[in-house]
């Protein structure tokens, strides 16, 4: 049976949800946020990724000029202001903001909390949406004291894998797991001599794992790691991407990978400690709750994002976002990232047609499972981003939610105009 009726009900409480539930709520729509974990964030906290890429225009030097005004720019300021968060700093030609997870998620209760019509239900597994005709007309979520479903005028897929968009029998597309960008595991070390691992230290601490894990003194894939200094005394941050992981008819492949991760971490981090002075006295601080994927399933929208958009620059009448963070991609036998860069100072328009789900005029996607090629969506899925694409899609849902918008129309102009904040500058780290 349904249960009280809900103007817009977001699936997933990562951050491009959070700014939807937010955004949403804000535009008058009676707003629930399901949210599977039992703390909101997504992989911004689940998978620890540490930093927020996207928020700033990037270039060779020059300041910190914000992209994206409105909701958007009012969240970024506030994870800027939380303890253990630095001012925005340069990272090659990008510019990024380091957080601390457990002081985002905090941040995240309070956020949602604050607004009157925003309610959120945490440890809510969705795994259904029943439609009426063409559209979303309810969504169906598993709680501790039994199923639920709730019925909505509209609602946003913020599920980082579609789905909502993929219960509902919207039309979606999955690369196989092995054309996607690897997952990573992210954990912190403490007790690590930082100072000694700079330069020519690093690099050859890299060239040694290397060797090992071709010797097979290491599982294969263990030797596939980057690690960056956190800031707090002795502790470094490492990300280990996690090719070859296999899967199959018995294990799917994200169990593969979970447990490929946390071999791969022991192995590591045993060798790491028996053979750099540098790791001799360290330990494993803190791991990551969930493996980092970075792509899965998305939506196929009225519009899709493409590289040549990216790199070019494009602009869209119906645009709602700015972004401008290089197309960067985790391959398959390539070790670590590839980037291609916007021209400096250069970014491109993410247009509503792309969180717009085809044929199914009242869901909206957000976040790093809206509308695009593989390439677009390795520049558009990060948190700067999505944070830009969340409060567009939870505009656009209440909006049409109200019937104040038929399906597809864009935002009004005060909705979509970024604002870009006055530019805070940027420090310069030449170590990405
Ligand atoms: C290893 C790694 C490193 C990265 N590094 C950076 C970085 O440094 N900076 C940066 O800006 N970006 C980085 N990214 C990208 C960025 O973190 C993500 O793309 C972004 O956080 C995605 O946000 P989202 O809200 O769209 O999705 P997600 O963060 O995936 O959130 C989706 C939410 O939906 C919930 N959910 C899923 N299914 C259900 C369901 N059935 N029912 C209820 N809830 C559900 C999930 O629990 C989750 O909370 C990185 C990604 C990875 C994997």
């Amino acid at each position: 049976m349904r249960e009280r009726q809900y103007d817009v009900v977001v699936v997933g409480g990562g951050m491009a949800g959070i700014a939807a539930g937010i955004a949403a709520a804000r535009a008058g729509a009676r707003t629930l946020l399901l949210e599977r974990y039992g703390f909101l964030g997504g992989m911004a906290t689940a998978g620890m990724v540490g930093t927020i890429c996207g928020l700033y225009l990037a270039g060779a030097d020059g300041g910190a000029e914000r992209l994206n005004g409105g909701l958007a720019g009012e969240l970024a300021d506030a994870i800027e202001r939380l303890p253990g968060s630095a001012p925005p700093r340069r990272c090659g030609r990008t510019v990024v903001v380091p957080y601390l997870a457990h002081e985002l998620a905090a941040l995240a209760d309070d956020l949602v909390a604050a607004e009157r019509r925003l309610d959120a239900h945490l440890h809510a597994h969705v795994d259904g949406v029943e439609r009426d005709g063409v559209r979303v007309a309810a969504v169906r979520f598993a709680t501790a004291d039994g199923m639920r479903s709730v019925a909505c005028s509209a609602a946003v897929d913020a599920s980082g894998d579609a789905v909502a968009a993929l219960a509902a029998g919207a039309p979606t597309e999955t690369p196989p797991p092995d054309e996607r960008q690897l997952c990573s595991l992210i954990f912190t070390l403490q007790g690590v001599d930082v100072a000694a691992l700079g330069g020519a230290a690093g690099l050859a601490l890299r060239r040694r794992l290397a060797a090992a894990e071709a010797a097979a003194l290491l599982p294969a894939g263990a030797s596939d790691v980057a690690w960056r200094p956190t800031g707090r005394p002795g502790e470094v941050a490492v990300k280990l991407a996690l090719r070859a992981v296999g899967g199959g008819a018995r294990e799917d492949f994200r169990s593969a990978a979970e447990r490929a991760g946390r071999r791969r971490l022991r192995a590591l981090v045993d060798f790491l400690r028996a053979d750099a002075p540098a790791f001799a006295a360290a330990f494993v601080s803190q791991v990551a709750p969930q493996v980092g994927v970075r792509e899965s399933r998305r939506i196929i929208g009225r519009a899709r994002l493409t590289r040549a958009d990216v790199l070019g620059g494009r602009r869209f009448p119906d645009a709602i976002a700015r972004a401008a963070w290089p197309i960067e991609l985790w391959r398959h036998g390539a070790a670590g990232a590839r980037f291609e860069y916007l021209a400096d100072g250069a970014w491109y328009e993410i247009p509503l047609a792309c969180l717009h789900a085809a044929g199914v005029p009242n869901l909206f996607a957000a976040g790093r499972c809206i509308s695009g090629t593989s390439e677009a969506l390795g520049s558009a899925r990060v948190i700067g981003t999505c944070l830009a694409t969340g409060a567009a899609a939870g505009t656009a849902a209440a909006r049409v939610a109200g019937g104040a918008a038929a399906a597809g129309d864009a935002p009004p102009a005060a909705d979509r105009e970024p604002t870009p904040a006055a530019g805070a500058t940027a420090r310069d780290e030449s170590s990405g």
